[in-house]
């Protein structure tokens, strides 16, 4: 199950949605994943991980004998020099001896983090600073 929130900027009205928590259709998420050519999704995988990070995926999949992928689900990201906020899908992928963790940038250049639940109660918006109100959420599968 998972859940997109709304937020709204009351004074300049900027809407934000971020996702979290992984849906039915990701269920069978595992490596194979990774190699299923792009038309063969009907849901938005690939507009998801970029082509660098699909290359950087195999390279470790392939110098690995064990692989197994786990912890995916949609992650609110936030950069924490302009303050935009994205929803991006996270994931581990185990390895012999190491584990592979996406690294998502923001538009700036900027490396994104991971907003915690804590910080996801009080968002500012990006565009004028004032602190956003969640007005929906919405619950998918
Ligand atoms: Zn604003
Ligand atoms: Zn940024």
């Amino acid at each position: 199950m998972g859940e997109e929130k709304t937020f709204k900027c009351p004074k300049c009205g900027n809407v934000v949605k971020l996702n979290d928590g992984l849906g039915m259709m990701w269920s069978s998420f595992d490596k194979s994943m990774f190699y299923r050519p792009k038309n063969s999704f009907d849901l938005n995988f690939y507009d998801e991980l970029d082509k660098k990070m699909i290359d950087e995926v195999h390279k470790f999949i392939e110098e690995s004998k064990d692989v197994l992928v786990a912890d995916a689900y949609y992650q609110p990201y936030i950069c924490k020099k302009c303050g935009k906020m994205e929803s991006k899908l996270y994931f581990k992928i185990y390895g012999d001896d190491k584990t592979y963790i996406p690294k998502y940038f923001c538009e700036c250049g900027n490396r994104y983090k991971k907003l915690t639940e804590k910080e996801q109660e009080h968002l500012h918006c990006d565009k004028c600073g004032t602190e956003m109100i969640k007005t929906d959420i919405l619950f998918w599968d």
